[in-house]
């Protein structure tokens, strides 16, 4: 059965901006600024495959509180750097410190978005009440939805931080509850991290939308499942037909 909803939960990142293609844009400008290449690593290419595997390694274990902020920001290029095969005794800790910073600062300040997201939040916008709730970092997530300007879609923007608990955990969703005013029963959560959003809201009662773009295979039960974030429309639609039928 399907049910009306009143309150719209989004992930940002990988879900409405593309981190992807955001921190590829800085990674690749760094790697000529700082010309890498005399460090050992043959290109920007193989540069950038290693930090997303590296980076997405680390962001599971964060999520889960196996590591912490500082960890993953300290130890994120030491360990990129390794991958890529830097020679790691002409990588002096001042530089990687450096080197984070700057990636840190740029970062947020791209502004490409998923395919799709202001085309969805354009026209969900006025119908529902829509909020971010995300396990990035506090001072980093506001930047981003400025420069990418989504941030006029949003009353409120959620944070790990904040909240003292991240996705998949109740207590993020306990207090997203509290200082929004939704409730589990009217809200649906839209993300791209099968634990964290979507596993994550499912134990907690709200309705989900994978946003699952390469579509990867799993096992577990969700409530909608899309590789287009689009596809939210007709969702939304169909359920304001079932409410208004
Ligand atoms: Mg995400």
């Amino acid at each position: 059965m399907s049910k009306p909803y009143k309150y719209i939960f989004f992930d940002l990142d990988h879900t409405l901006w593309d981190f992807d293609s955001n921190s590829s844009e800085v990674l690749r400008e760094l790697y000529f600024t700082y010309d890498l290449g005399k460090y050992g690593i043959e290109s920007a290419d193989l540069f950038l495959e290693r930090f997303v595997q590296t980076n997405n390694a680390l962001w599971a274990k964060y999520n889960v509180g196996e590591i912490d902020k500082f960890y993953l920001r300290n130890q994120r290029f030491r360990l990129v750097f390794e991958d890529a095969g830097a020679i790691m005794t002409l990588v002096e800790e001042m530089f990687l410190k450096e080197f984070n910073k700057q990636f840190l600062h740029h970062s947020p300040r791209k502004s490409k978005l998923m395919d799709g997201a202001i085309e969805v939040l354009e026209a969900l916008h006025g119908h529902y009440k829509m909020f971010i709730i995300t396990n990035g970092f506090e001072e980093v997530q506001s930047i981003k939805m400025a420069h990418s300007k989504i941030d006029h879609y949003f009353d409120r923007i959620i944070t790990s931080e904040k909240a003292g608990f991240k996705k998949p955990f109740a207590g993020i969703f306990n207090y997203a509850m509290k200082w929004t005013g939704a409730n589990p029963e009217e809200s649906i959560m839209i993300g791209d991290n099968l634990e964290a959003d979507i596993k994550g809201a499912r134990d907690y009662g709200m309705d989900q939308i994978y946003y699952n773009p390469a579509g990867i295979a799993h096992n577990e039960s969700v409530t909608h499942e899309i590789k287009n974030l689009t596809e939210i429309l007709a969702i939304m639609d169909h359920l304001a037909a079932v409410k208004n039928g």
